[in-house]
């Protein structure tokens, strides 16, 4: 297994840049060009297949198997919130720590693909027990997993108490299933925004500098946030309160933020086992974004940033436009 390779080179830093850098997705080029659009969405390495539908099928298997049914969920009781919070936390450390182990504990690909040659550290007094993995273990399975379990618990009595706009996948199959499809962008478009408000300077002081201490970033980091981030970041689901939806449509929502940021922030670009076929985990636009903070606040499968001038695709381009920003805006963080 080679450290650079064909599939991209490191600098003297250290820094790793994959050949092929991030590219906006062509449903906003003009001309339209089907079939790369097609293979952009429904391909392998994708935008739904394999993650979204992987994040789909385990909302899926948690509603039918790891979730209290309606009829106990009419009442507030500690007992199904607390299965509910031990499902989520027990999904997000075999994900979130099967990813840690495997790259971080093992080393079982050293630094190929990595994006910087540096491991997490676990002498820095800026983290809580000066150790980036605990500090970012902490406060994902404490604030991270107990307000996406809160969100999930309230919505479960506001369903069972017949309180929010409900719809069966009986009676409206198609339209259950484009909502599902739908769920990643909406959430993108969520995270996005919330995102920028979070780096308003007084909110970034208060709250979101705890995520940017990251700047070299693991699984454990992308759920490490501060409560009042993971209550903003987490937000999105009050949208299955207004648009017509089935507990699982919520679920998913939840879902796929409490555990697709451990995929987007595993440093690495891609997953191999032995040799240097493997997944495409490509996750270096947010990478960028704690590397340098004021660019790509969103996700590239989005025009958002570009259209809002914040776009990032670590090119020389890209950053010369980062630098003529950051003149024009100063010092901030936004
Ligand atoms: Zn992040
Ligand atoms: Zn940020």
């Amino acid at each position: 297994m080679t450290d650079s390779g064909v599939w991209g080179a490191r600098d003297a830093k250290g820094e790793w840049q994959p050949e092929e850098l991030p590219k906006p997705n062509p449903l906003f080029e003009r001309p339209l060009k089907l079939k790369t659009i097609l293979k952009y969405h429904f391909g392998f390495n994708g935008f739904f297949w394999p993650f979204n539908l992987f994040y789909a099928l385990l909302a899926a298997v948690s509603w039918i198997y790891f979730t209290p049914a309606l009829e106990r969920t009419v009442h507030f009781e500690w007992g199904w919130v607390a299965e509910i919070y031990l499902r989520n936390a027990v999904l997000l450390t075999l994900i979130a720590g099967g990813l840690h182990f495997w790259l971080y504990i093992r080393k079982g690909q050293g630094t190929a693909f990595k994006y910087t040659k540096n491991w997490l550290t676990t002498q820095n007094a800026k983290f809580t027990f000066k150790n980036q993995t605990y500090d970012n273990v902490f406060w994902s399975l404490t604030s991270g997993c107990m307000i996406w379990t809160a969100c999930e618990a309230l919505s479960l009595w506001a369903y069972a108490n017949g309180k929010l706009p409900y719809v069966s996948w009986r009676t409206h199959p198609v339209y259950c299933v484009l909502l599902m499809a739908m769920i990643p962008v909406l959430r993108y478009i969520h995270f996005y925004w919330v995102h920028r408000l979070s780096h308003w300077t007084p909110l970034f002081r208060i709250s979101h500098y705890l995520h940017h201490r990251n700047v070299n970033v693991g699984p454990w980091s992308g759920l490490s946030m501060h409560p009042i981030e993971h209550l903003l970041y987490f937000s999105g689901f009050l949208m299955h309160w207004i648009i017509p939806s089935h507990p699982l449509h919520m679920i998913f929502h939840l879902m796929h933020a409490g555990v697709s940021p451990a995929l987007g922030h595993t440093g690495f670009h891609k997953l191999v086992a032995k040799n240097e076929r493997g997944i495409i985990a490509d996750n270096y636009f947010h990478y960028l974004h704690h590397r340098y903070f004021t660019v790509n606040f969103g996700v590239e499968a989005l025009p958002l940033d570009l259209w809002f001038g914040s776009y990032n695709d670590g090119s020389a381009k890209g950053n010369a436009a980062m630098l003529a920003r950051r003149a024009r805006l100063g010092n901030r963080v936004s």
